[in-house]
């Protein structure tokens, strides 16, 4: 992948999230603890600081080196599991991707290291109501349409508003976290539609 292309990925998504950081914070407010627009602004500044670096890595490696910044300067939750996401993602990406299988795979192996770290699966009111979808769509897809993409992120965002939270903080509310939309699933879509913004040069 090309520098250019990299730097404009770390770019675009930074932007999002810092554009987001208080309604992830108010997300996070309302059934957690209210951190999740600070820490993912922490890792996504930190992953910024680092651009020069992982933009002359390949692929894989630029993967790698920005899970492993997230785990670093992330304390939440959410560090871990986004940086378990893109350390796996980039250990199954080939050394030169060349179809959007690869991508689809590398993503599918990514979302997996979610599930493990977190020791989670769908249907819990987290992240994973858009990552899973979305992995699935691109596993099926031999040419995933941008627009499908964003528009199945923004449908397992909505599908947390009536779920109740059985893993993380939000668990701790039981019932009271029905009603609210889940923040890690909001980053997770924000991220999904940043990277949707560079595909379409945007
Ligand atoms: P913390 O919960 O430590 O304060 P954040 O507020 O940054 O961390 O992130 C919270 C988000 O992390 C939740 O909204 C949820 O989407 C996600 N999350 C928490 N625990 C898990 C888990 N076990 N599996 C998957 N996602 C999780
Ligand atoms: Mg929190």
């Amino acid at each position: 992948m090309e520098p250019e292309t990299i730097k404009a990925l770390i770019s675009r998504t930074r932007e999002v999230i810092l554009a987001h950081a208080e309604e992830l914070t108010d997300l996070d407010q309302a059934i957690g603890d209210g951190d999740h627009g600070i820490n993912m602004k922490r890792g996504f500044d930190a992953i910024a600081a680092a651009a020069d670096t992982i933009a002359e890595l390949p692929c894989g490696k630029a993967l790698e080196k920005a899970g492993m910044t997230l785990v670093m300067s992330v304390g939440g939750a959410s560090g871990p599991l986004y940086g378990s996401l893109l350390m796996a993602m980039g250990k199954a990406m080939p050394e030169a991707p060349g179809s959007p299988g690869d991508i689809a795979k590398a993503f599918q192996a990514g979302v997996e290291a979610v599930m493990k770290r977190g020791k989670s699966e769908g249907g819990e009111k987290t992240m994973l109501e858009v990552l899973l979808p979305v992995a699935a769509l691109l596993s099926a897809a031999d040419t995933p349409d941008v627009e499908a993409v964003r528009a199945t992120a923004d449908q397992g965002l909505a599908s947390t508003k009536d779920m109740k939270a059985t893993k993380g903080r939000a668990s701790f509310l039981g019932e009271r976290s029905i009603g609210h939309l889940d923040p890690g699933a909001r980053s997770s879509a924000l991220l999904i539609h940043a990277v949707c913004d560079v595909i379409e040069g945007k």
